[in-house]
């Protein structure tokens, strides 16, 4: 239920609480004891009891009226299905039995009090695990006698070339890392056969992040491929490993000859990006169409307003009730001084022009002060403009008088970009645009100053669209993906990022209040970052990387989904076809997925990806960053490759995050690029070179959507340091999860599944009895289950084997 539409081993996990918190906002206990807004009329709730969210099942919309009118706490999800509407309630277990004996059907409970409890019982086991991972690995570094650990180990080495260099990239782990500040060297030799370390050294430093040490890295030029490297720690162990090639070149190139692309000339403002998506709709009917997504944009447009003043406490703010372009701009205000002594403050409106003759003393000079000034503009020209103090100043300064000056949305961007609610357009590609084939989401321009990734998505679409009649590999995509690509999600932030204010990263709503930055000289600091906005790992969740201030540039505004730009992305993820996702930005040459968000102080992470999805996440970007380089050779580096939160930084309430947490896609992130608005021929390259990694992400889903190839897997059982034990791995002919037993039961869902040895590792060693009997299947992202097993206890076809050591 929580994830119809996921892989199936996610969908089938024990207690997914990412799932829990995706159908409600915040249930604690004390909103679930709070009194209810319209409450059911016969009782009030009852003290101490605790909220669960519960389905209500309803025979249809009528139905749905109906549990309305009770007054229940509804949250906003409401899913029509095939049998009538599911909808979800905030209720206690006596709010549960009213609704029953008023005739409503309850289903599932999707999120209880012992869920939130498990919440903060995982948070603090994640602690405890990083704790004890890092106590465990430094205890069996320091036994001497140990033939199996070393405290240091080599998570990554990878070799690739970016333009003319030759790089190589190296990840270790040492067990003295959370305490000790040291860098650690790497010895490399210079090819197959070479002496270790006649290829030079490098060294490597210490990735810390939120107090937390992770692993070292760096990367450095090297003049030959190397074929293994070393690394000796301060503590003389050593760690040795194979040199991996990072994005090698293909074989075959992804586009035959007469493969058309190159179609973009220039930036295109969010008003050209969707004219494009509309002719190429026009253009090809049969394949494309445009979908105005549910909600507008609160507008490219603002009241018009006036700071008068210089000092604070005698500053005057005044705004217009109309907006700038409906009037608004016409008024001016004047704050004159009337000359004779012992005047009074008093006001005069004549059409649009707002006279404040200003009060004197008898020696005539001016006497009002900003608060009077204030009260006498609301008073005399309250149905024009409403005035007041300045970012919660009493206002006790007296004004100085001010010319005539005229009140301005300060809107610089020509009459032929809309000032009313924008609609926010998507075009659909596909032959069978109805749901029934696996769905891929692109979308763009969140952020508004990055003026590259929109064109990546026009690109793409081009390609697409003009490739199907010749390119049979084109076609199969069209014939078997249903797609949508969002060139511009924020258009009011975009137009403002044009024609006004370049480096507007936000959409233009303003949510400061007046006693704070809503006036006249806040303007280009409103708005909320859409990318911090959405529902899962927020904020409101408590979790870092964005803001609570309507200034700052990671602003996450009032509440969740707060911004029509969001409900628009939210409204598209729950197509239920789709599967994957590209959320398109820049800059910094970044591919990235999540988890994006962590909780301070203990950078306590969203939950990881399990082993088979970070390895999916791992191969489909192998391809994605290989079709990227083929343009000019830009290698995207693994140092910029994984984890929102472990390449970049926290970025709570983001949107790659709400669409895997919340619906199960495989969401990822590109940053594109080296600016937010290089040059023009920069700007080309980087469209054509993401451009190629956009289409093959295409690619990705077509094999996801058509892989029937079932995973094969073997086991592993090496010596272990403890006596009587054996250390046993499990290797995957693809990305696939593995569920085990040790206890001679048939593997199943609920078994164990095979887990991680920690960031970036790879799968975890298992130290067992020597001679435990192992049972287990492994499964793909595609749900195909190795051998056919059906893993519900009862097939007799799963893999078995016993952790003994080979005879030698
Ligand atoms: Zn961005």
């Amino acid at each position: 239920m929580p994830y119809p539409q996921s892989p199936r081993w996610r969908r089938r996990l024990p207690v997914p609480l990412a799932a829990a918190t995706a159908v409600v906002l915040l249930v604690s206990p004390a909103a679930a004891t709070a009194p209810q807004p319209a409450a059911p009329a016969d009782a009030g709730p009852v003290a101490g009891e605790q909220a669960s969210v519960v389905e209500v099942l309803l025979d249809g919309t009528a139905g749905l009226d109906a549990l309305v009118a009770t007054g229940v706490d509804l949250d906003h999800h409401v899913e029509r299905t095939e049998d009538g509407v599911v909808a979800h309630a905030v209720v206690t277990p006596s709010e549960a039995a009213r609704l029953t004996a008023a005739g409503f059907t309850l289903g599932d409970a999707l999120y209880r009090p012992e869920d939130s409890r498990a919440r903060i019982a995982e948070r603090e086991a994640t602690i405890a695990a990083h704790v004890a991972e890092n106590r465990e690995f430094a205890a069996a570094a320091s036994d001497p006698t140990a033939p199996d650990v070393s405290d240091v180990k080599i998570i990554r080495a990878d070799y690739y070339t970016s333009g003319t260099n030759q790089i190589l990239s190296v990840e270790a782990k040492w067990a003295q890392g959370q305490t000790a500040s040291n860098t650690l060297t790497v010895e490399r030799d210079s090819g197959p056969g070479t002496a270790m370390g006649s290829g030079g050294t490098q060294t490597i430093s210490r990735f810390v992040d939120a107090g937390v040490y992770l692993y070292h890295r760096g990367a450095a030029t090297v003049t030959a491929r190397p074929e293994y490297v070393r690394i000796t720690s301060p503590t003389g162990d050593v760690a040795v490993a194979k040199v991996q090639e990072w994005l090698p070149t293909p074989e075959t190139s992804p586009e035959p000859p007469g493969y058309q692309k190159d179609f973009v000339t220039s930036y295109l403002t969010p008003t050209e990006l969707y004219a494009r998506i509309h002719q190429l709709a026009a253009e090809f009917p049969d394949l494309a169409e445009i979908v105005e997504l549910p909600y507008k944009t609160n507008g490219y447009r603002r009241h018009a307003q006036a700071v008068l003043g210089t000092a604070n406490a005698s500053r005057v703010a005044v705004d217009s009730l109309a907006w700038g372009h409906e009037g608004g701009n016409d008024i001016s205000v004047e704050l004159a001084n009337p000359g004779p002594g012992n005047a009074t403050t008093g006001v005069t409106v004549t059409g649009s022009h707002i006279r404040v003759n200003l009060a004197t003393d008898a020696a005539g000079a001016v006497t009002s002060t900003a608060a009077q000034v204030v009260a006498a503009l609301n008073s005399g020209a309250g149905s024009l403009v409403r005035a007041y103090t300045y970012r919660g100043s009493p206002g006790t300064g007296v004004v100085a008088p001010a010319p005539r000056t005229s009140l301005t949305d300060d809107l610089s961007a020509p009459a032929s970009v809309s000032r009313d609610p924008h609609p926010v357009y998507a075009i659909r590609i596909g032959k069978h645009r109805d749901g029934t084939k696996t769905g891929v989401l692109a979308y763009a321009q969140e952020h508004a100053r990055e003026w590259v990734p929109p064109l990546v998505t026009i690109e793409t679409a081009e390609r697409l669209l003009r490739n199907y009649a010749h390119d049979g590999r084109t076609k199969q995509l069209l014939n078997n993906l249903d797609i949508w690509i969002a060139p511009s999600i924020n258009p009011d932030g975009g137009h403002y990022s044009f024609y006004d204010f370049n480096s507007q990263r936000k959409n233009m709503t303003n949510h400061c209040p007046l006693t704070g930055a809503a006036d006249f000289l806040g303007r280009d600091s409103w708005g909320v970052d859409v990318n911090r906005n959405y529902t899962e790992y927020s904020l409101f969740d408590g979790y870092s990387g964005a803001s609570s201030s309507c200034t700052s540039g990671t602003y996450a505004g009032p509440s969740e989904l707060s911004e029509p730009e969001d409900k628009n992305l939210d409204w598209l993820a729950s197509r239920p076809n789709i599967k994957f996702s590209m959320n398109l930005h820049s800059s910094g040459n970044y591919f990235m997925w999540s988890p994006g968000a962590y909780a301070l102080p203990d950078r306590t992470s969203a939950p990881r990806p399990s082993l088979a999805d970070e390895s999916f996440f791992w191969g489909a970007s192998s391809r994605i960053l290989t079709a990227i380089k083929q343009h000019r050779n830009m290698a995207v580096t693994p140092a910029r490759t994984g984890p929102i939160s472990d390449v970049l930084y926290s970025a709570a309430g983001n949107s790659g995050d709400m669409l895997w947490y919340k619906y199960g896609i495989y969401a990822w992130n590109f940053e594109v690029g080296t600016s937010f608005q290089p040059q023009w021929n920069e700007a080309h390259d980087e469209t054509m070179e993401f451009a190629n990694g956009l289409v093959e992400l295409m690619r990705v889903a077509r094999d996801y959507a058509s892989d029937k190839k079932r995973p094969e897997s073997t086991l592993t059982v090496a010596p272990s340091s403890t006596p009587g034990m054996v250390n046993v791995t499990f290797d995957v002919s693809e990305p696939a999860a593995v569920f085990y037993t040790l206890d001679g039961g048939a593997p199943t869902y609920e078994s164990t599944l095979y887990g991680s040895a920690g960031v970036r590792e790879g799968g975890e060693t298992l130290t067992v009895p020597a001679g435990t009997r192992v049972n287990w299947f492994s499964v793909d992202a595609a749900g195909n289950v190795e051998n056919n097993y059906q893993p519900d206890g009862n097939g007799k076809n799963y893999r078995k084997g016993q952790a003994v050591l080979p005879i030698s």
